[in-house]
């Protein structure tokens, strides 16, 4: 077969995958016509599913009307999107900095903390994501990503802080949720009061681990976290690029834990990943600020008009399917914990319609396979292989020792348990 000249992205991660030519709803299908379940929404991003008609519909409508209007100007559907945005957004969120990608949204969010602060340092978790460019790569706690813009040019301004995690590495070995939370939060005081508060512009962090995990905070943390970014003056930045548009059960993941942040970083399931189109949700403070002393950063393509149309559809969408998610969502993480069964798997967990398997070597309990210091074959990817020659598409997770699951919102019953069993029987054949 010949190869395709269009290079794939993530690295190794592309090469042996399948031509994607269709889809409709949770299903994809290869150039060969073989039919997936997209048990992954492709990179996280298709929340509403494949050929939704509403979206398609205000996309065609939008494109009949006028197709591009600069960014340096206003537009009546950019308003409205924002307009409504704001309106399932946390409380405190009163306008958006639009841009076109998750990495150029925490990008902005960065620089806009940095101008307003007068201060260099970002800081981010270990075990984290947050793009793919110099700066976001940088901030990024995955040690791959990260090197691979580091190996040739420095990148500055970011410190990063350990996790409140307790996978099979968690770097605190906590006897209850409470302690983790609170022993977490500690270490985050440490690092800024060494760092000196005042050089920290920001703290940029998922609020539910994305592909590094799919972990949750203990209960407690977020609050912990609010108050010390308040008593030291740092911006709290919540990226939600994964975890927005009801993938964790509410519209963002910010509402489930009642945390206020300064700005909400989007992009991905905005318009269901069908036009670019991410953004900053900042308070309206920040907004004011931005107004006046007007940074001069921005982007062609930010916020196109084509984009907003296809996110007013799909925040109509939302509303509905946040609903799926919140009535599947149990049913996902009992059927997803016969996994337990097999002691090579260490951990399943995730909120709403993100999870992670987590693989682990059953005397050691220690990662099966370390990608961050082992090099060879790794077995978790061939699950990731086995699902899919079977027809189901799942993600490898940063470290590769985890498995990630992210269906579509729209995703059935039926297909969450077809997806589960397949899954069961790749881990099967690969460590049964
Ligand atoms: N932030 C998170 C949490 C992500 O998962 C990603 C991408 O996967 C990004 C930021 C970067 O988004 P993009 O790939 O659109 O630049």
């Amino acid at each position: 077969k010949k190869r395709s000249p269009a290079l794939p992205h993530f690295g190794h991660m592309g090469e042996e995958q399948p031509s994607i030519v269709r889809g409709d709803g949770c299903t994809v299908y290869g150039d060969d016509g073989t039919e997936y379940l997209d048990f992954v929404s492709q990179l996280y991003c298709v929340n509403a599913g494949h050929g939704n008609d509403r979206i398609l519909g205000a996309m065609r409508e939008q494109l009949d009307r006028i197709q591009y209007v600069s960014s340096a100007t206003h537009n009546d559907v950019r308003t409205e999107y924002a307009d409504k945005l704001v309106n399932v957004a946390p409380e405190t969120l009163e306008s958006v900095f639009f841009s076109v990608s998750g990495s150029d949204a925490n990008e902005a969010a960065t620089q806009i903390s940095r101008e307003l602060q007068d201060a260099g340092t970002v800081l981010t978790r270990w075990r984290s994501y947050h793009g793919s460019t110099y700066e976001t790569a940088g901030m990024t706690g995955d040690p791959a990503m990260r090197n691979a813009v580091e190996r040739h040019a420095a990148t500055t301004g970011s410190v990063k802080f350990l996790p409140p995690f307790d996978g099979c590495d968690s770097p605190f070995d906590a006897d209850s949720p409470e302690e983790l939370a609170a022993r977490a939060a500690d270490h985050l005081e440490y690092v800024i009061r060494n760092q000196g508060p005042e050089s920290v512009a920001a703290l940029l962090t998922e609020v539910v681990g994305g592909s590094s995990g799919a972990f949750t905070a203990p209960p407690g943390y977020f609050d912990r976290v609010r108050n010390i970014c308040d008593e030291y003056d740092v911006l709290l930045i919540a990226d939600e690029v994964i975890t927005g548009f009801g993938r964790c059960g509410d519209w963002f993941a910010c509402d489930t834990e009642s945390l206020e942040p300064d700005m909400i970083t989007f992009a991905k399931g905005a318009t269901s990943a069908y036009v670019p189109l991410a953004g900053v949700l900042t308070t309206g403070e920040i907004a004011e600020r931005v107004r006046d002393e007007q940074p001069a950063i921005g982007q062609t393509f930010a916020g196109s008009p084509v984009g907003c149309a296809a996110g007013l559809a799909a925040l109509e969408e939302y509303d509905d399917l946040i609903e799926n998610v919140r009535r599947l969502e149990s049913q996902f993480g009992e059927e997803l914990g016969a996994l337990k069964d097999y002691d090579v798997v260490g951990d399943v967990r995730g909120r709403g319609f993100l999870w992670c398997v987590e693989f682990v070597d059953p005397e050691t309990e220690d990662p099966v396979f370390d990608t961050r210091v082992e090099d060879g074959d790794n077995p978790v990817e061939d699950v990731v292989h086995e699902a899919r020659d079977n027809g189901v598409l799942v993600g490898g997770g940063r470290p590769g020792f985890q498995v990630m699951v992210a269906p579509p919102l729209c995703a059935s019953e039926e297909e969450i348990a077809e997806g589960v069993d397949v899954l069961l029987s790749a881990v099967e054949v690969v460590f049964g």
